[in-house]
């Protein structure tokens, strides 16, 4: 019976480099600001943690659900969007966090659902970016790696909720075992 193994695309310490040097950028442009990051989870849960100890500038956390994948899928069906345990955003610096950005149709509809709740700004970081998917009029304003075409796991990705406790970023491959 074949399963998928994952092989390491991006290893854990580059990444862990590459997160410090996006957090030492957004907290030199937010140090005048009051700054809330927006995790959206579950993809984000590493990113946002590493994230969030490598930032020198005072922060709340906010967490969104969204999800478009469910069950054993790697293609994206319609967003589900829960937004029900925000802390307060009027007047305040969003910076939206996410694993990937892919289409760019998750981060086109929460920047939309976010400024109903009447921000002072809406930054996005995501720590990846597969730019030649992207056909929403959506860009990051960090991102951590450009990748190509490929399904990733690890680092919070997971696929059928399984890989996201991996601290690398992974290609799944199929086994012959
Ligand atoms: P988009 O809405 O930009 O098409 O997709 C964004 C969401 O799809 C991401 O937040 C992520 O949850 C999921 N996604 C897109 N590409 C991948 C991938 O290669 N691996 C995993 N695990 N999730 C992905
Ligand atoms: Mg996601
Ligand atoms: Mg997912």
């Amino acid at each position: 019976m074949k399963s998928p193994v994952p092989s390491i695309m991006i290893p854990a310490a580059e990444i862990q480099q590459r997160v410090q040097e996006l957090a030492e950028l957004v907290s030199q442009e937010y140090a005048d600001r009051n700054l809330t990051l927006l995790g959206v989870m579950t993809g984000s849960l590493m990113f946002l943690a590493d994230f969030m100890r490598h930032l020198n500038v005072p922060h709340q956390v906010g967490i969104i659900q969204a999800s478009s994948y469910v069950g054993q899928v790697t293609t994206p069906g319609n967003l589900k969007v829960n937004l029900d345990f925000l802390p307060c955003l009027a007047g305040r610096h969003v910076l939206l966090i996410d694993d990937i950005l892919d289409t760019g149709q998750t981060l086109a509809q929460l920047q939309e659902k976010v400024k109903v709740l009447q921000p002072a700004s809406i930054q996005t970081a995501t720590l990846l970016w597969k730019k030649s998917r992207t056909t929403h009029a959506v860009e990051p304003d960090y991102f951590g790696f450009e990748i190509e075409d490929r399904f990733v796991v690890g680092y919070g990705l997971d696929y059928n909720d399984d890989y996201r406790h991996l601290p690398d970023i992974c290609e799944l491959t199929e086994s012959l075992s």
